[in-house]
């Protein structure tokens, strides 16, 4: 489903030698994993997640994400893939605040191939329904509290249906009560959907109750 093989990551900051930031990464997500990502600031977390998520190029070594090798494929291949079968939670959810939420979860499905637009705005509401939004589907999502706004953001990144969901602590900006059920959503999805999840998060506490936590400590895994 996900597998990574001596991925290393290094950003040219200017400096004479460019810094390598991930180093010699290995590691294989099946069908369904429900997985955690830990690690200290500063470790690599969101590097990770931007290759795997296909934000960002390995600058070294092999990404395959559903059975594709992704090294090779030029910028319109990867926009399709990760299209298709990746949907992203980032920390700070990354919403129009001064559209419905409703309009949020509809936006990945204007125009997308397989989804007729008479049929859109009931898949949203669909999908705002299983994160049980649906009193609040006509409020700007910038009315929102926190948790009902990272509920909002994991529902619009399910739209397309996605193999694999990749969750940049989307539970760290909220009090514990909205993380349990940001997570619990999460690991239902997993369950019922069979969506392979990898998300990161710094409470020890989720961690424990996902099937596997990979610590990443100054760019690797261990
Ligand atoms: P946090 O827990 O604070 O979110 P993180 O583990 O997600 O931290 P990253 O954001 O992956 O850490 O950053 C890892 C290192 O890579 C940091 O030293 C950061 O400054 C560096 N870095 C990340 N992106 C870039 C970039 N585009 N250019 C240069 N350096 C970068
Ligand atoms: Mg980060």
């Amino acid at each position: 489903m996900v597998h990574l093989q001596d991925v290393c990551k290094s950003f040219n900051v200017g400096l004479p030698n460019e810094i390598e930031i991930l180093h010699h990464i290995n590691f294989s997500l099946s069908r369904g994993e429900f997985c955690a990502v830990m690690g200290p600031s500063g470790s690599g977390k969101s590097t990770l997640l931007n290759i795997i998520g296909l934000l960002d190029r390995p600058t070294h070594g092999q990404l395959a994400i559903t059975g594709e090798e992704t090294t090779g494929l030029d910028d319109q291949a990867l926009t399709r893939l990760r299209g298709h079968a990746i949907g992203f939670v980032f920390q700070h959810h990354h919403l129009l605040n001064a559209f419905t939420a409703l309009e949020n979860v509809m936006m990945p499905l204007l125009g997308a191939a397989g989804f007729p637009n008479a049929s859109i705005e009931a898949r949203a509401a669909e999908l705002l329904d299983s994160v049980g939004l649906s009193a609040f589907a006509t409020q700007p999502s910038g009315s929102l509290s926190g948790g009902q706004q990272q509920r909002v953001a994991v529902a619009r990144a399910l739209a397309m249906n996605p193999a694999l969901l990749l969750a940049d602590e989307p539970t760290g900006n909220l009090d514990s009560k909205s993380a349990d059920a940001v997570f619990d959503l999460l690991r239902r999805v997993s369950r019922e959907q069979g969506t392979t999840v990898l998300f990161v998060t710094h409470n020890p506490e989720l961690a424990t109750r996902c099937d596997k936590t990979i610590q990443v400590v100054d760019g690797r895994v261990i």
